[in-house]
């Protein structure tokens, strides 16, 4: 089994689609390992999104990710990981496929694709390095 991290952005929380989502994610059968209520501070999402430091979306989703609570979920699972981001869909909403979480509740936001819903950690090594940051 393995773990990754989970995150119901703000857009998700605001948009009182928490429970929707953690049904998908549920009747999945991944299970909830840890689950929590978070407003994340400049320095932690910093920490997060390193990878996209400098890029020109990257202040408009710090800015977005400070906006409100997200919750965050430590996830378990067989190949959760590469399983997870298969139930999340694709980056963008306004194509990502019907049946996802993306797909069936993310809107169009034209460019504000940093508003999809949900974040997951895309490999082992993120995995971990996420989970530390948030638990
Ligand atoms: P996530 O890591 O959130 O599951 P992802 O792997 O599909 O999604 P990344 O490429 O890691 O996306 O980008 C991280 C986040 O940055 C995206 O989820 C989205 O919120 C935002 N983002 C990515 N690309 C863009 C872009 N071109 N314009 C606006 N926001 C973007």
């Amino acid at each position: 089994t393995e773990e990754t991290l989970v995150l119901v952005k703000p857009d998700g929380v605001a948009r009182g689609l928490t429970g929707a989502i953690l049904a998908r994610i549920e009747a999945k059968g991944y299970s909830l390992v840890d689950i929590r209520l978070v407003e994340p501070d400049r320095e932690t999402l910093e920490r997060h999104y390193a990878e996209h430091e400098g890029k020109p979306f990257y202040e408009p989703l710090l800015e977005f990710m400070m906006s409100g609570p997200s919750v965050a979920i430590r996830l378990a699972g067989n190949r959760v990981i590469e399983g997870f981001r298969s139930l999340a869909g694709t980056t963008d909403p306004t194509t990502a496929a019907p049946g996802t979480i993306r797909g069936d509740l993310g809107r169009d936001w034209g460019l504000k694709v940093q508003q999809n819903l949900v974040h997951g950690s895309d490999s082992p090594e993120s995995a971990a390095r996420e989970l530390d940051i948030w638990f």
